[in-house]
């Protein structure tokens, strides 16, 4: 097969600050993230399902939620895939470095799957069903960065 030199155009340096609001369920989970390195869930009062991160209203039954319960921090590898072709990233404007893990990620006593980055440190081990925990950085912002990724538990 032909070599391929694959070229990277730059389209120039744009800067366009923003704030948007998390709303209230937002900020109570980012919160207890930041400070308490938890994972914040909400439970339906009818059917009782467990919504990770915390929604304002049930998807099933239309009802309001107010019961917030903490899940995980580990969880189980619902599904995954892992990227082996390079492009720019646009939260970086530079190449994310290849490869890499994402997956969704039903952690422990929650219903929904919650998305984040997979260490691919081993990839033999990463698989639907694979028990993982979070890794934190030490940089606490109160975002979903707080979380480096999920790394597969032995
Ligand atoms: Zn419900």
């Amino acid at each position: 097969m032909e070599n391929i030199e694959y070229i990277i155009i730059e389209s120039g340096k744009a800067i366009q600050p923003f704030n948007y609001s998390v709303g209230m369920y937002g900020s109570k989970f980012f919160h207890e993230l930041k400070n308490n390195r938890k994972f914040l869930g909400v439970r339906c009062p009818k059917c009782k399902k467990v919504y990770v991160p915390p929604r304002r209203v049930c998807a099933d039954c239309f009802v309001e939620m107010k019961e917030f319960v903490e899940v995980g921090p580990k969880g189980t590898i619902g599904t995954f895939t892992i990227l082996r072709f390079a492009f720019i990233d646009p939260e970086t404007g530079t190449q994310k470095p290849i490869p890499y893990g994402y997956g969704f990620i039903k952690l422990d006593g929650a219903d929904t799957l919650f998305q984040h980055y997979i260490d691919v440190h081993d990839e033999s081990k990463i698989k639907i069903g694979a028990r993982v925990e979070p890794v934190f950085s030490d940089d606490k912002k109160g975002t979903i960065k707080d979380i480096l990724y999920f790394r597969v538990i032995d």
